[in-house]
């Protein structure tokens, strides 16, 4: 058994505690042992860098690359599946190696990672997102033409749903069709023509039926939630993340620290919509004013949420921005008065827990799945964090990164 040591680094161990010099052993693709002195039969030259648990993005759309309406709608129905290939390979490639995916992926793309057939991250798969007519899901578009963002196939079923009813067959065909976890949408959005990112979508009884079936199916919820209305009725129900937050009162804040629920502010996402309408991408008009409304709303009650200590998990929305900008969320929240360490932990230990994956991945301890990332420099500085992944490695082996400038010796 090959004994390979990523030495002469920096670690930031995920474990709460600042990054130190250390080494870390690595044996079978789990971590043996992270310290001094520790012997082996390769060596991987950390010095300059730091060593951090490979990264998790808690919300992502890898089958979604940006929301130009107009080239969407002459896109070939299978050609997203391609694209996602590259995305998947982009976002391994920046340090990620755990994405959760928050609608758009389906069992086939899972599977394919599963098997190895495509590289990219290991993924979560909420297939297709919950939501009543008029909702965030809700293709219609005011002309009476239905487009939504990715059209409905068997292995991802139509989720406009109305009434508690109807609300526990589509939660069920969503498990019947592989989903990891199921996602819903508890209030209007940005990218939504029709609907209003301040009004509350869906009552208790609706989504208490949701997070019933899908606890029995041992599947957490998380819940795409701007207004107000639409979080305090995910909190209050048990959903365990609240995506995006928006509209966060300090009751909200206090429901959620009450309830233990995560937020996953995804601050790069109405960026990214603003970016693309900045250079022309043709979208919708609604879609634009609403991306500028939000957006101080959202600084705001992140910072607030910061401040009184919510469990905060890293998720970007990529998809909606460009594949490959995920680091440049970790800046986005020390804006808001995240430490860095924080960030960092919100994008490892933190975003593991959320996922439920904290026994294999999110910190580099002894029986850990060897997931890493090799960074140039310091894990303090935010800066240009994309040029400086290094190397990327998923239980041991080299998976990405600019592996070239990876010193690997044999002694
Ligand atoms: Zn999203």
């Amino acid at each position: 058994m090959t004994r390979t040591l990523f030495a002469g680094g920096a670690v930031f161990d995920g474990t709460g505690s600042a990054p130190s010099s250390a080494d870390v052993l690595v044996e079978d693709g789990l971590i043996v042992d992270v310290g001094s002195g520790l012997d082996a039969d390769d060596e991987v030259d950390c010095a300059g860098t730091t060593v951090l648990p490979g990264l998790i993005d808690s919300h992502v759309h890898v089958l979604f690359s940006g929301v130009n309406v107009l080239r969407m709608m002459q896109t070939p129905f299978s050609y997203p599946f391609y694209e996602a290939v590259h995305n998947l390979r982009t976002t391994l490639d920046t340090g990620i190696t755990n994405v959760r995916d928050a609608s758009g992926a389906d069992l086939g793309v899972a599977q394919a990672l599963r098997d190895g057939l495509i590289a990219g991250p290991r993924m979560q798969i909420s297939i297709s997102m919950v939501s009543q007519t008029g909702g965030h899901g809700d293709g219609w578009q005011p002309c009476g033409a239905v487009m939504p963002l990715l059209a409905s196939h068997p292995g991802r079923p139509s989720t406009i749903v109305d009434g508690a009813g109807d609300m526990r067959r589509v939660v069920r065909e969503l498990v019947r069709a592989g989903a990891d976890v199921i996602k819903v949408a508890t209030s209007g959005g940005v990218l939504s023509p029709r609907d209003d990112p301040r009004h509350g979508h869906f009552r208790d009884a609706e989504i208490a039926v949701l997070v019933e079936e899908a606890t029995a199916a041992g599947l957490f919820v998380m819940a795409h939630a701007q207004a107000t209305d639409g979080i305090k009725v995910a909190i209050r129900n048990g959903i365990r993340s609240i995506e995006h937050g928006i509209y966060l009162d300090d009751q909200a804040i206090e429901m959620m620290l009450q309830a233990g629920t995560w937020l996953v502010p995804t601050l790069s996402a109405p960026r990214a919509v603003i970016t693309m309408a900045d250079s022309g991408v043709p979208m919708p008009a609604a879609v634009i004013s609403k991306a500028r409304m939000v957006l101080e709303s959202h600084d705001d009650s992140v910072g607030r949420a910061i401040t009184a200590g919510v469990k905060i998990a890293m998720g970007t929305d990529s998809g909606v921005g460009p594949h490959g900008d995920n680091l440049s969320e970790l800046g986005l929240m020390a804006n808001l008065g995240m430490s860095a360490l924080g960030a960092w932990h919100a994008s490892t230990a933190s975003a593991a827990e959320l996922l439920g994956i904290s026994d294999e991945f999110g910190t580099l301890e002894p029986g850990k799945r060897a997931d890493l990332l090799v960074l140039e420099g310091s894990a303090s500085d935010l800066v240009n964090l994309r040029d400086r992944v290094r190397a990327v490695y998923q239980d041991g082996s080299l998976v990405g990164g600019a592996p070239s400038s990876a010193q690997e010796s044999t002694h």
